[in-house]
């Protein structure tokens, strides 16, 4: 296992690949295990609840997550080709952060529950009602998939002001 750089929307290049819709994958082998294993060392690592699969620079269809709080035992869980089958009309605000745009949080409303399908870390196919914390960051991660950052949820002025600070943040560093 190995953590590997997250991209971030300060970077222009990075921020070009964020923009891409990822690539169904197509077959759940070894070879996706160990990004896998590689994307939940990174998130634990940044530390975060969950990470796209393209904030590592890969433009696969595949999330990492864990929502676990200590003192509970970490619950890592794995998304390859996530889909959401339904969504209530009843939403949720929430307050969102994410680790490709750094220190910056801000309210961003959402379904409150979905029903979503996807393969495992094993490859088997299985269909999930999620709730709460849960559905809020499945539908923030899938966003990912399709080029979408929760800033994009915002209003432009906000989205502006948000990237201008990242880049203040990573200059001053
Ligand atoms: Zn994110």
């Amino acid at each position: 296992m190995a953590t590997r750089r997250i991209l971030t929307v300060d970077n222009s290049a990075d921020l070009s690949v964020l923009k891409q819709r990822s690539q169904t994958v197509e077959s759940v082998d070894d070879a996706l295990r160990a990004l896998m294993d590689d994307m939940l060392e990174t998130m634990y690592a940044a530390p975060g609840i969950g990470l796209a699969a393209v904030q590592i620079g890969e433009l696969k269809r595949v999330l990492v997550m864990d929502l676990a709080r200590e003192p509970d035992e970490p619950a890592p869980r794995y998304f390859v080709n996530p889909e959401i089958l339904w969504k209530s009309e009843e939403t949720l605000p929430y307050e969102e952060g994410c680790l490709s745009v750094p220190e910056i949080y801000d309210e961003v409303e959402r379904p409150a529950r979905v029903k979503i399908r996807y393969q495992t870390y094993q490859g088997e196919t299985v269909e999930e009602d999620a709730e709460g914390l849960f559905a809020v960051c499945i539908q923030h991660e899938m966003d990912h998939l399709e080029g979408v950052l929760f800033i994009d949820h915002l209003s432009r002025l906000k989205r502006s002001r948000a990237i201008d600070k990242v880049k203040k943040a990573a200059k001053a560093a």
